[in-house]
């Protein structure tokens, strides 16, 4: 068991890459910003998550999944999943490949780079047509609004974007 502690952090990150948010399928909690920090002390391993969105109410369910993959890798004995709140997450976080995921299930990515109070524009994830019209701001949860294309005539889902609150 000599394997150096980079290359089972890797092991570990990459096995965090097939874990989904119970919220958004196929988009894994690592391209979701949400991996704060892996620490590994022999067999143990110690996952540092960053919570998304305050009214996605799925943590303990994270919490279950990505303990049960990680404890399938063959040397790891026991993983402990802690969140924390010392760090806020941002829609700023989430990966290249966690937003062309997002467009993929109909779902599009928050607006880069939003500061509070500015219009958001949303792209149509099927057309990326901007000229696209609110439905419904509530959705299907906290984190998703419903909007309507009016280019292609597709419904489809947005997700809100959220600025640290140390952004102005
Ligand atoms: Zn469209």
């Amino acid at each position: 068991m000599n394997m150096n502690v980079d290359k089972k952090v890797n092991e570990i990150r990459a096995v965090l890459k097939t874990v989904d948010d119970p919220e958004l399928p196929a988009v894994s909690v690592l391209d979701l910003g949400m991996v704060n920090d892996v620490q590994i002390e022999n067999q143990h391993v110690y996952v540092k998550m960053v919570p998304t969105f305050a009214g996605c109410p799925a943590l303990d369910l994270i919490e279950r999944d990505v303990k049960l993959a990680v404890e399938e890798v063959e040397w790891v004995e026991n993983c402990d999943v802690r969140f924390t709140f010392d760090v806020p997450w941002s829609t700023d976080a989430i990966t290249e490949n966690g937003k062309e995921q997002l467009k993929k299930h109909g779902i599009s990515p928050p607006p880069e780079d939003y500061h509070p109070g500015d219009e958001w524009t949303v792209n149509c994830p099927y057309c990326n047509s901007d000229y696209t019209s609110m439905e419904n701001v509530f959705g299907p949860t906290a984190c998703r609004s419903i909007l309507y294309c009016s280019a292609c005539r597709n419904p489809f889902e947005a997700m809100k974007p959220v600025v640290s609150v140390t952004k102005s």
